[in-house]
């Protein structure tokens, strides 16, 4: 049978939620469309994920767990995806849109003949066609693209489906791999990490975003208050960023990371369309502003009008309060 293969991406040794939540959206489609669902994990650590991978449904995982797969370069992740491709011959393949996956995408179509529909917000399988629908002009407009092509790859913006287990006992294939490191044209130097102590922006479930009105290092510290209470990763828009306030890894938008938490703050930011193109997928969107006609209020679920610097302390006093 043929099957729906998932590419799970590994962070610090889990899979990551975006590719469980692409994974159990890909068990509907297999299930709706007759097919098995099958899992791909690279790494040294791969055999130790696989039963992690079958909770989610994966009736076939295929390993490859050669340690230069730990380092993260595309070189040895290509040939590494490339041979499992050619071992489970899947219908379609389906990933997380991470950074890692928009680097090789393009090269793993070409090596495979494959056709990509990436970065998309839905998929579904309709007769021979994989049909996505894809954010476009800054998430404004939603295009429709399909492929009858016989082999397509899918990437999958985090937060579009919810991950859900569904457990089965499925049987592990490690694939034969080498890689000659002599071939490598890119050295792994260092991996700069935000400080270990906070969320990780693409994964979190609550994101604090500021912007322009949280204005200095005390806005800063609320900001940080409100996202230790509620264990929220910190966003930022261009604007604070330019000014240095918050790192460039914080910056959401269309120039940055693209979330979509179940719970997004929107502090001191105007919602320019640059910066709604990294969050608008937000299940909540709270927005406190001073400007009551201030754009960000036409997308948030929950508007507080009012200067942050009062609000701020309110509510992290009140959630405080409600969490003890
Ligand atoms: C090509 C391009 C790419 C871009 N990419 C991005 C991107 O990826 N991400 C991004 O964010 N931007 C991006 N921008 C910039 C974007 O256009 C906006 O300039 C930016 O998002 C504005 O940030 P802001 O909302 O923080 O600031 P502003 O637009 O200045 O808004 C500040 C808001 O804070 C409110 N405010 C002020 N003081 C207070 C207070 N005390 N309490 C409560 N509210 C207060 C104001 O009413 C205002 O609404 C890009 C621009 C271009 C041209």
């Amino acid at each position: 049978m043929s099957s729906i293969l998932v590419f799970c991406s590994v962070q610090d040794g889990r899979i990551k939620r975006s590719s469980l939540e692409a994974m159990s959206r890909a068990r509907e489609v297999a299930s709706e469309a007759g097919l098995s669902l099958s899992a791909a994990i690279l790494g040294s650590e791969s055999g130790n994920l696989s039963s992690e991978a079958m909770s989610y449904g994966a009736e076939q995982v295929f390993t490859v767990s050669n340690p230069v797969l730990d380092s993260h370069l595309n070189a040895p992740a290509l040939s590494a995806l490339e041979s499992i491709i050619r071992e489970a011959s899947p219908r379609m393949m389906v990933a997380a849109s991470t950074e890692s996956v928009k680097d090789i995408l393009g090269a793993l179509a070409i090596r495979c003949d494959a056709a990509v529909l990436p970065d998309v917000a839905t998929f579904e399988m309709s007769g021979n066609q994989v049909a996505c629908q894809r954010p476009v002009m800054a998430a404004k407009k939603l295009a429709s693209t399909s492929s009858a092509h016989p082999l397509v790859f899918v990437s999958v913006r985090s937060g579009s489906y919810e991950a859900s287990r569904s457990p089965v006992s499925g049987t592990v294939t490690d694939v034969p791999f080498s890689f000659d490191d002599a071939t490598l044209r890119q050295a792994l130097r260092e991996v700069v990490t935000t400080a270990s102590d906070t969320v990780d922006l693409s994964e979190a479930r609550v994101v604090v975003s500021a912007g322009r009105g949280v204005r200095d290092e005390s806005g800063r510290a609320l900001v940080q208050e409100l996202a230790d209470i509620t264990g929220a990763a910190i966003g930022a828009s261009r604007a604070v960023v330019e000014t240095g306030l918050f790192p460039a890894t914080a910056q959401i938008g269309q120039t940055g990371k693209v979330v979509s938490p179940d719970l997004y703050f929107a502090v001191g930011i105007s919602g320019a369309v640059q910066h709604t193109a990294g969050m608008a997928n937000s299940r909540i969107i709270v927005a406190i502003n001073k400007d009551a006609d201030a754009p960000i209020f036409d997308i948030a679920t929950y508007g507080l009008v009012g200067d942050c610097f009062t609000i701020l302390p309110l509510l992290n006093a009140a959630l405080k309060e409600a969490k003890d």
